[in-house]
């Protein structure tokens, strides 16, 4: 365990995403939004050995430290993140992810006439949760549910 703290508080200042399931790492960087080109160093560590998960990944991004609002969307891939922010080598904050009661531009509707996904509508596309167990959400136009396990298919970025 020793092994892990030091490579959780290794980054200066930032934010630390442990406890990902294994393999979701970069789904939890297209969620962020983060693509590399805007120049954070960031470092993606998978399948690393973990006493709760097994196998899990962990993704530390330096210099940026990510609000609850941007790490609340990883809860529909990663329910088990854990966020810390960095300063100064410490932990200054630590907290669960928690999935959004609207979640906003970040889902494709599986609709295909939904008018989320005409090209002539400047509409962002809104989805509303419904259960957060087992994860159900609900497009705000129209009506087309969408269940937790669809989710990593209907990721816009
Ligand atoms: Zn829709």
């Amino acid at each position: 365990m020793k092994e892990e703290r030091l490579t959780v508080s290794k980054i200066r200042s930032g934010t630390v995403i442990d406890h990902i399931p294994a393999g979701k790492a970069l789904h939890v960087l297209r969620i962020l939004g983060i693509t590399g080109s805007e120049g954070y160093r960031t470092a993606v560590l998978m399948n690393v050995e973990s006493r709760k998960l097994g196998r899990k990944d962990i993704v530390k991004i330096e210099h940026k430290k990510l609000g609850e609002d941007e790490t609340n969307l990883l809860a529909l891939i990663a329910p088990t993140a854990t966020i810390n922010i960095v300063e100064g080598y410490e932990i200054v904050e630590k907290r669960r992810v928690r999935i959004p009661e609207r979640i906003r531009r970040l889902l494709t509707c599986p609709n295909p006439t939904c008018i989320t996904r005409s090209s002539r509508e400047d509409v962002v596309t809104s989805f509303k949760l419904v259960s957060r167990d087992p994860v159900i959400l609900q497009c705000e136009y129209c009506g087309t549910m969408v269940r937790g396990e669809e989710l990593e298919n209907l990721l816009t970025k």
